[in-house]
């Protein structure tokens, strides 16, 4: 008796059920052994009034069964709701994005031209950094992003990236930052990956600062195997991958957690063309593959993967790939094609029959309290002062004679920064200056001034200027748990 596997299916927005409803086919025909469960996500429950472009049934079914196939979802502009894309991965703790670029054979690029064959893997950081989306305005003309970065979540970040280089069969991992500007959030990043790297001795490691990655990988892309990067950084620079080997019709990508996975391309809903059905379905049928090798059903996706390619051989392409605009194939036709192709061989046949599954043996139903990670404080922890961020319309030097005007002869401005630069005790009159400044207030003798009595500094400075915000100074130990401002 045949066994088939449940999955969530939501098809998504624009171009989404044109293209999925494509690889739906491409998989009948081959008889995947799937049993699909449509759920509702997307702009249309957006609309519905549903703040997070979801249905409840949807959430359920997507709990219960631990796999999402989606197709491209809208995120409806300018109504203040979160990316139904970025939620879902976040929600459901989706840690790892998998992003591979391969050299697709017809696809001309000028690597490909040259004869330098690309296989890489952009492994993205999925939970954190920017993507908290955690943003304020300060002042009317001041906006903060919070960028948080937890040794947790990128230990578990790197684990996965370890395992992924291991059974890939790739035998080198990259780590890519900025930890020479941002020295606790990728300063912290950057060690834990060496940290982790010490229990894998066989991969080569090394690390790249962000931007001379970004010029290395046009330059030398042949020389990576696997990078892993933090949320942003990786979004932009797995973009730059897909313009590698042809564009975003051919960027796949996992989503992967320790309970629930979601699978889905790369691009999105393709407004300018939804309706068409002149969409290209590759990217979405790669992911497709993944999903498909993620439940060990490698045959099926080696079948699959060798028709497509053979297709592609034959010089038969969608419009966003086709060199002659006048031959390209619509969606369902290029579908028909990949249908036809089944069991064809193209020059190099894929062949990952024997290859690891990564879906694990859950009972998700278990689950039923979420999983807390923090590391026990070793060192002392002291509360030597805070920064205060002031709203003024004016000098660094009026805020200094206000704040100095009420503040404890125990306790100092120990500088005021504004946009990160010094502006006081020195500064230089060509720093441009906006109208938000951040004092630094410490105790004298770097001695513990504890949480309360800052908070009521905070209160006490807010009867003479106007304090947005304050972060605290904290030492653990002997180390400094803040940042010096630019000049300091
Ligand atoms: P997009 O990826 O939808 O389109 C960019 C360009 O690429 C367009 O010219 C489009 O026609 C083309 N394109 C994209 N996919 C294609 C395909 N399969 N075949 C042929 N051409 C294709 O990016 P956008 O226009 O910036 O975003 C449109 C919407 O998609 C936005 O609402 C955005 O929030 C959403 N989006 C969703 C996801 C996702 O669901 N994961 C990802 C990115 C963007």
């Amino acid at each position: 008796m045949s066994h088939k596997i449940d999955i969530a299916v939501a098809k998504g927005d624009g171009i989404g059920p044109e293209i999925m409803d494509a690889v739906l086919r491409i998989f009948e025909a081959d008889g995947v052994p799937f049993n699909y469960h449509y759920v509702e996500m997307g702009k249309s429950i957006f609309d519905k009034g549903f703040q997070t472009g979801m249905t409840d049934e949807a959430k359920e079914t997507v709990e219960k069964l631990g796999v999402l196939y989606k197709g491209p979802m809208e995120t409806p502009k300018g109504k203040g709701v979160k990316s139904i894309n970025v939620t879902a991965r976040k929600v459901w703790s989706t840690y790892a994005n998998v992003r591979r670029f391969k050299t697709i054979p017809g696809v001309n690029t000028v690597f490909s031209q040259a004869g330098i064959p690309i296989n890489m893997t952009i492994l993205r950081e999925n939970i954190e950094d920017t993507y908290g989306g955690i943003e304020f305005m300060h002042t009317n003309d001041v906006a903060l992003t919070y960028r948080l970065i937890s040794r947790p979540g990128s230990e578990q970040f790197f684990r996965y990236c370890f395992e992924y280089t291991k059974s890939e069969g790739f035998t080198k991992l990259a780590c890519a930052h900025k930890a020479n500007i941002m020295k606790l959030t990728d300063g912290m990043y950057l060690n834990t990956f060496y940290e982790v790297a010490k229990d894998y001795p066989e991969i080569e490691v090394e690390d790249f600062i962000i931007d001379d990655l970004a010029m290395k990988l046009v330059r030398i892309p042949d020389k990576f195997q696997v990078v892993a990067c933090t949320n942003l950084q990786g979004d932009i620079v797995s973009d730059l991958c897909a313009g590698l080997v042809g564009g975003l019709g051919f960027a796949p990508s996992a989503n992967i957690g320790d309970n629930i996975c979601i699978f889905e391309a790369v691009h999105g809903t393709a407004p300018d063309i939804a309706g068409k059905h002149v969409a290209n379905p590759s990217a979405l049928l790669m992911s497709g593959l993944m999903l498909l090798r993620h439940f060990g059903l490698h045959a099926h996706a080696d079948r699959i993967e060798n028709a497509w390619l053979f297709t592609l051989e034959n010089e038969m392409f969608t419009a966003d790939c086709a060199v002659d605009k006048s031959k390209a194939l619509n969606t369902p036709q290029f579908t028909d094609a990949i249908i036809n192709h089944l069991g064809k061989e193209p020059k190099k046949p894929i062949s990952t029959v024997g290859g690891k599954s990564v879906a694990k043996n859950r009972n998700l139903g278990e689950v039923t309290e979420n999983r807390l990670s923090f590391t026990e404080t070793k060192e002392e922890v002291k509360v030597v002062g805070g920064d205060f961020f002031v709203w003024h319309n004016g000098q660094p030097e009026e805020v200094v004679d206000k704040v100095l005007s009420i503040l404890p002869t125990d306790l100092e401005i120990v500088m005021i920064s504004n946009r990160g630069t010094q502006v006081y005790p020195t500064k230089s009159v060509f720093t441009d200056l906006v109208n938000h400044h951040r004092v630094r207030i410490a105790t004298k003798d770097e001695s513990d001034m504890g949480y309360k009595r800052l908070y009521e500094l905070a209160a006490q400075l807010s009867e003479v200027v106007t304090v947005v915000n304050l972060e605290t100074l904290k030492h653990f130990g002997e180390n400094k748990g803040y940042s010096l401002a630019q000049g300091q």
